[in-house]
């Protein structure tokens, strides 16, 4: 990963591809952080599905 990257996840819902990220540079550090962030700040929100877990855009609550 370079210094200039951004942590992103995406959406797991059928054919959707919302990305979820943070606009600031180096923060978070980790996915687990940039979901915390995206999931108070911005609606995402992490089911499980089917035994694993999911990510999920505002758009696209399970
Ligand atoms: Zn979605």
């Amino acid at each position: 990963m370079s210094a200039d990257s951004y942590l992103v996840v995406r959406c797991d819902a059928p054919g959707c591809d919302a990305e979820g990220h943070w606009p600031v540079r180096h923060i978070p550090y980790t996915h687990t952080e940039l979901r915390r962030l995206l999931r108070i700040e911005r609606g995402w929100s992490r089911p499980r599905s089917n035994g694993r877990l999911e990510d999920r855009c505002p758009n696209h609550p399970a």
